[in-house]
């Protein structure tokens, strides 16, 4: 049964608007990635409550998938997800901890990336506390300037391992800036970047490519990809002909109100909308309190089907209202539903619309909506 194309069986709930999640599809993608690495490990990217879509109910689906290495952006993220994947699985904390965390980040077994040299000081004397080593990724900037040492701060730390005593290195890290532009030539600097730090201390495991980096080809991959975006379905660049994740969600919401909007009169706040046409038109549930955007008004759109249902003027936070004048009288029924993300229209048709990202979109959504998980 393909969930995302099939009747909705939620529709006599009372939500206003359903987020249906595909987990089956989450776990393909895993797999999907995870081939393309070869003997890489790929971990999964599951911060911010996995893009939006829910840590509890991703991470497990994830791990049975194969998956045994988690990456959050905080502490509090990697205490939350012990609760939901088993002891197996590695958990590392994008940001590190700070030097008041670093006690809560050996309780609950989360290994940080350390992205200065006092996040390093703080754990080496956490693992002196300890009394024995402690597992810690190293990041190193490779131009992005974001995290991580510069490479000649990560020079200094090679050419003084008493800075890095009862720290256990087990990875070395970086990050790249522009891997959705394959032919950017920062990825090919950051790259060797990345080569020229891990010759200073050899030996180690090494990653560089998220979703996109895995697309830059085998000589991104080193030890280890963090896909996050490319398991939620994201398209990893633009000039793939065809994106080779599946879909993975589907956002639907419910119609509360038809009306006709007469000739010359406005819809919304503003009454942006005007036309010299009578339009019919649906008022929709969901709003930018939702995660809809105003910058959808314009560009965006719902669907029916396989029917494009305008916006019409501005995103009101709890409503939007969308024009069904194509739609068929004998197709309105009471109680009808819209879908804004849908198997016509994925989250990148709906970030472009909204001049955003797909991930923008994804962690956007609201709190509002009843999610349904599909999984077999
Ligand atoms: C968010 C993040 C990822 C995952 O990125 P995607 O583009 O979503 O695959 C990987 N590594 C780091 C350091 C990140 O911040």
């Amino acid at each position: 049964m393909n969930v995302l194309t099939s009747a909705p069986a939620w529709a006599a709930t009372r939500a206003g608007a359903v987020l249906t999640v595909n987990l089956d599809a989450i776990a393909s993608n895993y797999r999907t990635l995870r081939k393309m690495c070869g003997d890489t490990a790929c971990a999964a990217v599951v911060k911010a409550d996995a893009y939006g879509l829910g840590a509890a109910q991703v991470a497990p689906a994830l791990e049975r998938a194969g998956a045994q290495e988690f990456f959050v952006a905080h502490v509090d993220e990697g205490i939350e997800l012990r609760r939901y994947i088993t002891p197996l699985c590695r958990i590392t904390v994008l940001h590190g901890p700070r030097p008041a965390a670093t006690r809560d980040c050996v309780r609950h077994s989360l290994r940080p990336v350390l992205n200065s040299p006092e996040q390093i000081e703080a754990w080496r004397q956490e693992a002196v506390h300890q009394g024995h080593p402690l597992d810690a990724v190293i990041q190193i900037d490779t131009g992005m300037s974001r995290f991580g040492l510069s490479p000649a701060q990560f020079r200094s730390l090679a050419e003084e391992p008493s800075l890095l005593a009862g720290i256990d290195v087990s990875l070395l890290m970086s990050h790249l800036a522009c891997a959705d532009a394959p032919r950017n030539e920062a990825n090919i600097m950051q790259r060797q970047r990345m080569r020229d730090a891990s010759a200073l201390m050899p030996g180690l495991s090494v990653s560089l490519a998220a979703s996109s980096g895995i697309f830059l080809g085998s000589d991104y991959h080193f030890s280890l990809v963090r896909p996050g975006a490319a398991l939620y379905g994201i398209a990893p660049n633009a000039e793939l002909a065809v994106n080779p994740l599946l879909p993975v969600l589907r956002l639907s919401a419910r119609v509360l109100q038809i009306r006709t909007i007469g000739a010359g009169e406005g819809a919304g706040y503003g009454l942006t909308d005007r036309a010299q046409v009578p339009r019919r038109a649906a008022v929709v549930a969901i709003g930018y309190a939702d995660g809809l955007t105003r910058h959808a008004a314009g560009e965006g759109c719902a669907w029916f089907g396989s029917t494009r249902l305008p916006i019409l003027g501005r995103v009101s936070m709890d409503s939007v209202i969308v024009d069904i004048s194509d739609v068929p009288e004998q197709a309105l029924t009471q109680d009808m539903l819209v879908d804004l993300i849908g198997p016509h229209y994925g989250v990148d048709d709906a970030a472009q619309a909204a001049g955003t990202i797909g991930y923008e979109v994804l962690t956007s959504l609201g709190r509002r909506f009843h999610r349904d998980y599909i999984a077999s």
